[in-house]
Parts: C-alpha cells; sequence; structure tokens
C-alpha cells in the first residue's frame, strides 16, 4: 500500500502536535504548516524525539496562496487535517476581523489550493459552538445550528463553505469529489502521558483545566469559579471533557471512512467529537486534587459572560459511523495534565 501523505495545519498547536504523533505511529508521512501565531517549532521536534520518526515542517501562514500552492507542488499529499485557526472566543468578539480573515478565509485559500491539486479529502477543526443555544443538554450533529459569538460563527461558515463544496462536487458527479469530516470538538484536555507534548497557552490560560494546572504548579494564586448557581447538581457549569490523544485517533478514523461507502460518492459529514458525559468544574477541581495530592485554592467568582449552565455530546454517530468512541477516563485526563505541566512548568521555553 502506497503511504499516505497527510498534510497538518496547524500541526505544531496543541491539538495538531498530538495528531503528529498518532499519525506518525500509524505509518502516514506528515507535513505540518504552521504560521505559530499561536505555537512553538519545539513542539514538533518533541513529537520527533517522542515517535523516532522525522516530520516535515514549513512555517507559513495558509493565508499565503504561493507558498501553500508551493507546499502542495512539493509534498504532494493526499489528505489535509485543518487545524489552522484562532480559537479564544473573547479575543474573536474583540477582533472580529483577525477571526474570520484568519479562519473564515485562510480555509478559502487552503481548499483553493487543495482542489487546483485534486487533493480533495480534508478533516476539518470545528467546534460544538456551533450550535445554537438550546433546552437540550445533550448535542447530537443534527441540532440547529447557532452560534453565539465571532469564533463560533467563524467556524459556521467554513461548515457551509465545506458542505457546499461537497454537494456541487455530487451534483456535479465529479470523479474525485470532495471527502470531508467536520468534527466538533467538546472540550479537549489533556496531554501525551510522555510529558513531553501538552498544551502551551499563551499568557494567562482562559480554558479551566490549564488553569487549574498553573495553579497547581503554583504560577497562578487562585482559580476562579465561574458561577455556582447554574441548575447542575453542584451549581457549577457541566461540559464533556475529551482527552486529546482520543480527540486525534477520531481523526485518524475519519480519514478511515473516507475509504468506506459512507464517503464513496463524495460527502460532507459532520461529527461530535465527546464523550458523552459532562463533568462540573468543581468535579475536576476535586479529581485535579485527588490525582495530584495538590491543594487547588479556588473562589466562587460571577458567572462568565456567554457560558451556558451545561452541554456535552451525543457521540452515537461517530461510534457508528467512524467506529470511534473515548477510552481514557478523568483520571487519565487529569493524570497527564498533571505530569505535562509539572515536567514542563514553562511550557516549552
Ligand atoms: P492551537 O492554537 O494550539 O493550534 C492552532 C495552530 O494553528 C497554532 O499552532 C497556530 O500557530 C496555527 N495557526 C493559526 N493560524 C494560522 C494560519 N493562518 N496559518 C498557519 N498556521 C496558523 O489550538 P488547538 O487547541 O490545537 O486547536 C486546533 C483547532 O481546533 C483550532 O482550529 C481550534 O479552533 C479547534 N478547536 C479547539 C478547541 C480547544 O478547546 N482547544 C475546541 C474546539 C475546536
Ligand atoms: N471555568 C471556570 N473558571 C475558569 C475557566 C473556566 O470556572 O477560569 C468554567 C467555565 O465557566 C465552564 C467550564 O469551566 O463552565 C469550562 O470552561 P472552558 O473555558 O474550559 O471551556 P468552554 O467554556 O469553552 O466550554
Amino acid at each position: 500500500m502506497p503511504t499516505h501523505t497527510v498534510l497538518v495545519t496547524g500541526g505544531a498547536g496543541y491539538i495538531g502536535s498530538h495528531a503528529c504523533v498518532e499519525l506518525l505511529n500509524a505509518g502516514f508521512k506528515v507535513i505540518v504548516v504552521d504560521n505559530l501565531s499561536n505555537s512553538k517549532s519545539e513542539s514538533l521536534s518533541r513529537v520527533q524525539q517522542l515517535t523516532g520518526k522525522t516530520l516535515s515542517f514549513y512555517e507559513a501562514d495558509i493565508r499565503d496562496k504561493t507558498a501553500l500552492t508551493q507546499i502542495f507542488a512539493n509534498e504532494k499529499p493526499t489528505t489535509v487535517i485543518h487545524f489552522a485557526g484562532l480559537k479564544a472566543v473573547g479575543e474573536s468578539c474583540a477582533q472580529p476581523h483577525l477571526y474570520y480573515h484568519n479562519n473564515v478565509f485562510g480555509t478559502l485559500v487552503l481548499t483553493e489550493v487543495m482542489q487546483e491539486h485534486n487533493v480533495k479529502q480534508l478533516v476539518f477543526s470545528s467546534s460544538a459552538t456551533v450550535y445554537g443555544v438550546t433546552e437540550l443538554t445533550q448535542y447530537h450533529e443534527e441540532l440547529p445550528l447557532g452560534a453565539i459569538n465571532p469564533y463560533g460563527r467563524s467556524k459556521a461558515m467554513v461548515e457551509d463553505i465545506l458542505r457546499d463544496l461537497a454537494e456541487a462536487d455530487i451534483k456535479n458527479k465529479c470523479e474525485y469529489p470532495w471527502k470531508i469530516a467536520l468534527l466538533r470538538y467538546f472540550n479537549p484536555i489533556g496531554a501525551h502521558e510522555s510529558g513531553l507534548i501538552g498544551e502551551d497557552p499563551n499568557g494567562i490560560p482562559n480554558n479551566l483545566m490549564p488553569y487549574v494546572a498553573q495553579v497547581a504548579i503554583g504560577k497562578l494564586p487562585q482559580l476562579s469559579v465561574f458561577g455556582d448557581d447554574y441548575p447542575t447538581p453542584d451549581g457549577t457549569g457541566i461540559r464533556d471533557y475529551i482527552h486529546v490523544i482520543d480527540l486525534v485517533r477520531g481523526h485518524i478514523k475519519a480519514i478511515d471512512a473516507f475509504n468506506t461507502e459512507k464517503f464513496s460518492d463524495g460527502n460532507c459529514k459532520a461529527y461530535n467529537l465527546g464523550a458523552g458525559r459532562g463533568y462540573s468544574v468543581l468535579e475536576i477541581v476535586n479529581a485535579f486534587e485527588n490525582v495530584t495530592g495538590k491543594k487547588i485554592n479556588y473562589k466562587i467568582s460571577p458567572r462568565r459572560e456567554g457560558d451556558l449552565a451545561e452541554y456535552f455530546a451525543n457521540p452515537e454517530l461517530a461510534l457508528k459511523e467512524l467506529n470511534w468512541k473515548v477510552e481514557k477516563t478523568l483520571h487519565d485526563m487529569v493524570a497527564d495534565t498533571w505530569n505535562w505541566q509539572s515536567k514542563n512548568p514553562q511550557g516549552y521555553k
């Protein structure tokens, strides 16, 4: 069987670097394109150290069509996993133009270059933030979309564009039609069990798990728990946390699915990648204390604007069609986060 070459945009980032490890271990040739706007190339050195395999790295922006065209011509990838994007909700509200330019225009340039090189297998990093506000707490793929901030809308817009591309090929009975998996992530946390790679946020983390980890290591004095008056059993917000390794394995399952009946005539399909159960903020704090033996100093603060009380995935479609489900436990997620944080208190610096 010929070696498949997978081009990974945003491969130096948190999820992308873990995907590179799994792809290399699964025997794929890996090409990374990243502008390092939110990452360091050290992550890729660690990926190679960890796997004993090499990958090719291009420091380039996906909006740079000339650079991308050259990379596609040189490397001849068969599939793209598209992680490159900006992801901070607050920043997207302050700088919407930046988010639409990077996430939407960037994807347009990427898919144009892919189409020009007849590379039409794409796995896209979408997000549970594309779902609209609903009474339901468990989200399935057929729920109406209705993102409530520019970041989420940039993901929803890209989903629309990708659905249109696939539909056009199906209508035209294209010989090599687009095969696209839109993977809607819930809350990725954790790190590779080696502790060599992990999440290295710039500045003060926005997300719960890296914040807790930095309180535990003494970098931050105290966690603010945003609200304890939600209609949940302990009053704190509930999310569906998913180990980053489980998450990236879902991408390889999606690539495998491109060879199945589901995608044989071309298709663009959305799949939730989540565990199908949620944990509250205080459950996460307690788990962290139990696993690490570290006391997490926290205070109850007002709710954070825009937060929902509770949501988690219905992951049945991914099980049925991708043969994927989470395997890691909350203990694994916490232990691996702590292993990475304690071995790399300053991240990749
Ligand atoms: P990350 O910031 O660690 O990784 C993204 C990578 O893309 C970074 O290395 C960054 O330098 C690169 N990048 C950004 N814009 C680029 C551009 N124009 N050209 C080239 N490279 C560019 O983020 P992550 O957590 O690994 O997220 C990966 C993807 O998953 C993103 O698209 C994000 O929106 C999506 N996602 C993340 C989460 C999460 O909680 N981490 C949840 C849902 C969806
Ligand atoms: N959260 C919190 N303190 C923090 C960061 C997050 O209490 O410093 C809560 C937040 O209100 C939500 C949960 O933790 O209920 C997960 O938040 P995160 O930002 O990690 O993910 P998202 O909001 O995107 O689901």
